[in-house]
């Protein structure tokens, strides 16, 4: 079967995700036969870079022979049982481990199978948190300024990203937000350090008027991915940790993107010293393989649901909670972050790529070129309002998988990302900025 066919029959029967298919009249799509390594191949033998790992999910690479085999030995055990009334070592083992790994108190695991449903689930439980202990007042969110939490309602209530959230403006629950700490917005001279104290100050004053009908914050713990990766200061974690508790609002810390390793540290949380008391995981939690999200919190929230009354309990449930072929998969993404220390390395990843990229990062088309571990980012000086749909279409002509947010073009590499292939996405980078 040719490439050709294979797009044909894709855009008769597929409806593409983040998409408008009339697009792809002109716009080419990509049918993948096989993947290894950083690297996806269509049928006619061409090879793409994938410099986004596959939407931000995949850690070590396709067909990662570790994470194969754990799989493998698995499904000659059983590929999935029901949560409710039944358990596993896969899921017992997981909880166990993340327990371990992440900011200390988070001893409660719950399942669900993808990153806006952990969403859904941490703002249920706050909300239903408060309404055990007697605070039935609790019923909104605060979030950030530019934050993306996921395209569910509940999920897309607390987005704010106009192109996907306004069509769906009359369906969504109320809730406000805060000033991003993100640094682009600095004033001339001011440091990313001062600039979020200053956001911290408009966070205190809102929770001071409105903390009675707030029932948690939900921030995405240093780089605000789909909003651009904006990157700001860790200090803007801590007070958000002390304003919270200061005025009883929960912190929910949504890591779906740049938990496990993404930042710099195992968790982003752990470069301010918190614990929230939600924890949101998914993404690379599988290391790119299967669907699989999970919420971690503490034992005052756990506590507040046990009880002999069914409905003070979390009756909330997926299909999918714990599926065993999804923990296999985390419990071999977690063996390799130890096996390979991937933390360290990745240190020593990220400082080479940032050099290699000095020259772009001058560039005269590149603004505000930023980094946060193994996330790069930047803007190109391009007025195009199809900048975004051009750029990648002209990548994948030069075999760089990378879709631009806006004007702003970012690397999330797989952590097997070698030298020759920094190289590689470097100078294709390069050579792209020239016909933009
Ligand atoms: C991707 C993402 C989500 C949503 O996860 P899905 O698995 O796509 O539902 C939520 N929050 C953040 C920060 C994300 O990057």
């Amino acid at each position: 079967m040719g490439n050709s066919e294979l797009v044909a029959r894709s855009l008769a029967a597929v409806w593409h995700p983040c998409t408008q298919m009339k697009h792809h009249e002109t716009l080419p799509l990509v049918p993948v036969a096989r993947a290894e390594g950083a690297w996806l191949y269509d049928f006619g033998g061409k090879r793409y870079f994938d410099a986004i790992s596959s939407w931000w999910v995949n850690l070590f690479g396709h067909c990662n022979p570790r994470i194969n085999a754990a799989l493998r030995h698995q499904l000659e055990k059983f590929e999935h049982v029901m949560l409710a009334g039944f358990t596993h070592e896969p899921v017992i083992e997981l909880s166990e481990r993340l327990s371990k790994l992440a900011p200390r108190g988070l001893g409660h695991c719950f399942y669900g199978s993808d990153g806006a449903s952990s969403v859904e689930i941490a703002l249920k439980m706050s909300f239903h948190f408060w309404r055990n202990s007697g605070q039935i007042g609790k019923t909104g969110f605060l979030s950030l300024e530019n934050s993306y939490h996921g395209e569910t309602l509940g999920a897309l209530s607390i987005t704010d990203i106009a192109l996907f959230k306004d069509a769906y403006a009359s369906l969504l629950h109320h809730s406000s937000t805060v000033p991003s700490p993100d640094w682009r917005f600095a004033e001339p001279g001011e440091y990313s350090l001062q600039y979020a104290l200053r956001c911290a100050e408009k966070l205190e004053s809102h929770l001071s008027a409105h903390h009675q009908v707030i029932s948690a914050f939900i921030v995405e713990p240093l780089v605000q991915c789909a909003g651009g990766m904006a990157m700001y200061h860790p200090e803007y974690l801590k007070r958000a940790r002390l304003l919270c508790d200061q005025y009883q609002v929960h912190l929910i810390a949504d890591e779906i993107a740049v938990g496990f390793g993404r930042t710099g540290t195992l968790f982003a949380c752990q470069q301010a010293g918190i614990t929230p008391d939600f924890l949101c995981l998914s993404k690379g939690i599988t290391g790119g393989y299967l669907p699989l999200s999970v919420v971690m919190t503490t034992d005052t929230i756990y506590q507040a649901f046990y009880h002999d009354e069914v409905t003070r309990g979390f009756l909330h449930s997926h299909s999918y909670s714990g599926n065993a072929l999804s923990c296999s998969a985390a419990l071999a993404a977690l063996d390799i972050f130890e096996e390979d220390k991937v933390i360290q390395t990745n240190y020593a990843k990220s400082a080479q790529l940032t050099k290699m990229a000095k020259d772009l990062s001058q560039h005269p088309k590149v603004k505000g070129f930023r980094n946060t571990g193994m996330i790069w980012a930047f803007e190109v000086n391009n007025s195009d309002k199809n900048f975004s749909k051009n750029f990648s279409r002209a990548a994948l002509d030069s075999g760089l998988l990378l879709r631009p947010l806006g004007n702003t073009v970012y690397f999330m590499p797989p952590y097997i990302i070698n030298e020759q292939e920094m190289h590689f996405l470097v100078e294709k980078t390069q050579g792209l900025l020239e016909k933009f």
